[in-house]
């Protein structure tokens, strides 16, 4: 791909942390609010290219604000090609390995030089990628969450028809409560509220084993779940490929591959029916791409996992494209949020990805 001429005149990290208006519980955590990192790429021919990631813990963030700065101070003066740009920060970091902290950085980085990109051509990131998609389908990911030992489905019900609201016709819903009964209850109770055409998620986030996520899944397959989502440990491809042949209900996987490579081995052991890749997870806009192409090989399924502003674009370059995963966390500092309606998200029209900050809000959940 031939892309316009830039050279990088410097970078800037920040980062914030912003309340989530539903607090998220999940069988692994819980948090309330949502610490993340911004990228502001800056180049000497005036365009900024911006990423920000989700940093999951209060304590990455000033890892990340470091890991971010030292990789900026690198790339000073050389031309914005996101191949180059990653292995002169792959090169830097090798000894440490480029993983954890390092790999999500080193993907906001790429984020940032493919929106810089996009800019520079004026196009939206999906276009400028050769995509004509307009619209992707999405489920609200927001909620449903493990936060109370569930004798309060009245509740709950209640959260589900808030979550469509917006213009849903899918959600998802946390499980792995302690007594599998509880999950059933609470799936019956979501199911039985929301429409009947209405789509069913949900997320184990790892919390079983094989033979636990074999017996809750049969347990829960004539609930008519859309997918089940990391039932077990997300390396344990030999175990998620047995709990994908036991189970008639769809395996969902792959937020936490890191790096399209882990996805190539997860595909070769069968093992989940559908795909979600994490932006920062996979290696950013690159990263996605080459897992768009293993998906597309092997004709898997292919979602998306958090930053739906960015997701979006390249949802709509996926060939086997499905659902984005939608949730509101960044439009406390993001200036344009996605625009939902009838169940899918518009691709943003404006060039790059769409992404800008709202640098009152920046400076009020500013954590530097
Ligand atoms: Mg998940």
């Amino acid at each position: 791909m031939k892309h316009p001429q830039l050279t990088v005149r410097g970078v800037r990290a920040r980062t914030v942390s912003v309340p989530m208006r539903r607090p998220l519980g999940t069988s692994a955590t819980m948090m309330t609010a949502a610490p993340f990192l911004l990228v502001d790429l800056y180049t000497e021919e005036g365009i900024t290219g911006r990423a920000h990631t989700f940093c999951y813990l209060d304590i990455a963030a000033p890892m990340m604000r470091r890991v971010l700065e030292a990789a900026g101070e690198l790339i000073v003066g050389v031309p914005l090609d996101p191949e180059r740009i990653r292995r002169v920060c792959q090169d830097h970091f090798a000894l440490l390995g480029a993983h954890g902290v390092v790999a999500m950085v080193i993907s906001a980085l790429d984020v940032a030089c493919w929106d810089a990109l996009s800019r520079a051509a004026k196009l939206p990131l999906a276009r400028y990628l050769g995509g004509a998609t307009e619209t992707v389908p999405s489920y609200n990911s927001n909620g449903l969450s493990l936060r109370r030992s569930d004798g309060d489905l009245g509740q709950i019900t209640e959260e589900a028809n808030e979550l469509l609201e917006p213009g849903f016709n899918a959600l998802k819903i946390r499980l792995g409560r302690e007594n599998p009964r509880e999950d059933l209850t609470a799936v019956r109770a979501v199911r039985s509220t929301i429409p009947s055409e209405s789509l069913l998620m949900s997320d184990y986030n790892q919390a079983l084993s094989v033979e636990e996520a074999i017996e809750r899944g049969r347990g829960l397959e004539e609930e008519g779940l859309y997918w089940i989502e990391e039932p077990v440990a997300h390396d344990d491809f030999a175990g998620s490929s047995e709990v994908t042949q036991a189970l008639g209900t769809p395996i969902q996987a792959g937020e936490n591959f890191w790096g399209p490579n882990v996805l190539a081995t997860a595909i070769a052991m069968t093992a989940m029916d559908y795909v979600m890749v994490d932006l920062m997870r996979i290696g950013g806009v690159s990263g996605w791409l080459r897992a768009a192409a293993l998906a597309d090989k092997a004709r898997i399924p292919m979602s998306s996992h958090l930053y739906p502003e960015v997701s979006t674009h390249l949802l709509g370059v996926t060939p086997t494209a499905h659902w984005l995963e939608y949730v509101d966390w960044a439009e406390a500092f993001i200036t344009a949020p996605i625009l939902i309606s009838h169940g899918n998200a518009k691709v943003p029209e404006g060039p790059g990805t769409g992404v800008f900050w709202d640098e009152d809000a920046v400076a009020h959940y500013a954590t530097d």
